[in-house]
């Protein structure tokens, strides 16, 4: 069984079949889903979804290219990140692709970093060209008991040892199976850093390229980690859901 650590199924792409979708990933191999906010609404309805599947687990955030559309009310989010079925922190960090404002993504980031250490959960991170500045500061910020996971990870493994250093997990998307750039630092990970995920409607693997994806999708990156590191598909299936449990104490 495997668990998809990061999902947007509350994006508007799943109105029409989010039920469906949900029972295909249930009906595929997918134990458990973690629906992942981008802002406030995005997190309340992750929440409400959290609150609809048992199986279904919320993180809420203002992500990164979103801080300048919305205020951010830290009692607010202090009440949501408290709730009982979310699990996590994020996604948050710094995406310096997209032009949101650079000192409100920092801003923004400490904030949820200060909330993550209040509830004792997780951290996801998001860093889109900016590892840098995302290491900068967590090293020096105050962090979780289990401080989190970098998710959608395609760098080289230089840059992954960093932020394991600091005891975060690594989390792998269908991006890995585009080009051997973004999957080479898989194998010299071990499993037990290593969490799956597909960062659906986005990055579909490679069968399936430029489609929506979705959590059933979750498979072929198990695959592809089981291909680059010779190990069988059921180890990396139950290595990745047992790093998930006890990460976000599923
Ligand atoms: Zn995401």
């Amino acid at each position: 069984m495997l668990i998809d650590t990061h999902a947007h199924l509350d994006f508007k792409v799943f109105d029409n079949d989010r039920e469906e979708v949900i029972e295909r990933a249930f009906k595929g191999g997918v134990e458990k889903i973690i629906n992942i906010g981008t802002n406030l609404e995005s997190s309340r309805k992750s929440i409400a979804l959290a609150e609809n599947y048992r199986n279904i687990y919320a993180s809420v955030s203002l992500h990164p290219i979103d801080v300048e559309k919305e205020e951010f009310d830290f009692e607010t989010w202090l009440k949501l990140a408290q709730h009982k079925k979310v699990v996590a922190i994020g996604e948050t960090g710094f995406d310096f692709y997209h032009k949101s404002d650079k000192k409100k993504q920092k801003e923004i980031f400490k904030y949820l970093i200060e909330i993550a250490c209040k509830v004792k959960k997780p951290l996801i991170l998001h860093s889109r060209e900016a590892d840098e500045e995302v290491l900068e500061i967590i090293k020096n910020s105050k962090l979780p008991p289990m401080p989190g996971v970098v998710h959608c990870f395609s760098r080289d493994f230089d840059t992954a040892e960093k932020f394991l250093d600091l005891g975060f997990l690594i989390s792998y998307t269908g991006n890995i199976t585009y080009n051997e750039e973004r999957a080479n630092s898989v194998s010299k990970i071990p499993l037990d850093k290593i969490m799956v995920e597909t960062d659906c409607p986005f990055m579909a693997p490679a069968p399936l390229r430029g489609k929506r994806n979705e959590p059933l999708y979750v498979k072929y990156v198990a695959e592809k980690i089981a291909e680059i590191k010779k190990i069988s598909f059921e180890e990396v299936a139950d290595t990745t859901t047992e790093n998930a449990k006890k990460l976000f104490v599923l």
